[in-house]
């Protein structure tokens, strides 16, 4: 069997952080999260080749006190995925990759497959089996070669390891590949713009943890260069059926615990073994964050919520919807189980200021 993959560390040493980029102002002509392409470490030239304009998604009123909620899924490929992918593929391109591997539990393989494409690279993707039939259709639609592969999302991960050692291909990992980071960090860029300051909190689904890591960066660099004045407290999400970090932070552990998992709707946030877990636990921690689990039952009411309001999102964005609800005891979302726990009182303290809600994929890509 094919050995797990070290992340590697991020190379932010080779970037230059806002801070350094003097009176820094938004990159001419260029669009989307390319206006930060001082900031971003691959050739902007390819970058402006790969881009869709992904980023700079809108940022506007929930109708909750506080609450923002950032449209993610309006993205080129329908996921704030494309935010990383158009990085890494950039990068996987400038180094000559051959063809490319991708492992995901969908929505990663989908914004991949879409960059792939524009490259001109060949892509091979690996999900779980169980994975929504319209992001499977999504990622053969690109042209990419779909594999479907029976157990959890490890499982899969471990199918595409092997398929890297087999063929020499470029693991375009957007778990282990720094670069997506670098890409998933504009978005705490985009937020201290659009509001003109960081927010109290933000309201993180948490899997692998590519947004969570990536706001923590990027609101690490805005703080360190003195442009914002507190780090915001990030509060993650995870689904009651796997649920390895809110296990960890429930019982003060460094890693994820080993938990077992149940099928959950939000499948984009059902990762058992997070690669990066450590490093998750370790960022919500400093940030005076939390992490709480969503009963399965909180999903659906959560989604409806947000399709009241005209917005359409996938189940795995519904569940930070659902979190904040619990958290604020929003009418639609009642009865709010486990409340009174202690997760679940952290999340009501941390929740009650201005709070950022990433609505990350579009609603069009689950079934029902
Ligand atoms: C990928 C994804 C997540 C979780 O992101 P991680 O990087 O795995 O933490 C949440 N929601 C949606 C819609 C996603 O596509």
């Amino acid at each position: 069997m094919a050995t797990e993959p070290r992340p590697e560390s991020l190379p932010l040493a080779d970037v230059r952080c806002l801070s350094e980029l003097g009176e820094w102002s938004a990159a001419d002509g260029a669009s989307g999260l390319w206006r930060y392409r001082d900031a971003i470490p691959v050739d902007p030239a390819l970058g402006a080749r790969l881009s869709m304009g992904e980023g700079l998604t809108p940022l506007i009123a929930s109708g909750q006190d506080g609450v923002s909620v950032k449209l993610e899924f309006l993205s080129p490929t329908g996921s704030f995925k494309d935010r990383g992918a158009v990085v890494l593929v950039a990068r996987a391109l400038a180094r000559g990759a051959p063809s490319l591997v991708a492992d995901s539990s969908g929505n990663a393989g989908s914004a991949i497959a879409a960059y792939a494409a524009r490259a001109g690279l060949t892509c091979r993707v690996f999900v779980p089996e169980g994975t929504s039939a319209a992001k499977q259709a999504q990622i053969g639609a690109y042209g990419a070669t779909l594999a479907v592969v029976p157990g959890d999302r490890t499982a899969t991960a471990q199918r595409a390891w092997a398929a890297v050692a087999e063929s020499g291909a470029t693991y375009a990992s957007h778990v282990y590949d720094p670069y997506f980071l670098q890409g998933t960090r504009t978005f705490a860029f985009e937020i201290w713009e659009q509001l003109a300051t960081a927010p109290d909190a933000l309201v993180i689904p948490a899997g692998n943890g590519t947004l969570l890591l990536g706001t923590w960066i990027g609101f690490s660099e805005l703080h360190a260069a003195g442009l914002i004045a507190r780090m915001p407290a990030l509060v993650a999400v995870q689904s009651e059926r796997c649920a390895p970090l809110a296990a960890a932070f429930a019982r003060g552990a460094d890693e994820p615990l080993t938990v077992a998992a149940r099928p959950t709707a939000a499948e984009g946030i059902a990762i058992p073994r997070p690669a990066r877990g450590a490093e998750m636990l370790a960022a919500i921690r400093a940030s005076g964050g939390t992490v709480v689990a969503v009963p399965e039952a909180a999903i659906a009411p959560a989604r409806r919520d947000l399709a009241a309001r005209g917005l359409l999102v996938e189940p795995t964005a519904a569940a930070a919807w659902a979190a904040l609800g619990i958290a604020r005891e929003l009418p639609a979302l009642g009865p709010w189980a486990g409340v009174e726990s202690e997760p679940w009182a952290r999340a009501r303290s941390a929740l009650g200021g201005t709070v950022v809600v990433p609505l990350c994929g579009s609603g069009l890509k689950s079934a029902e």
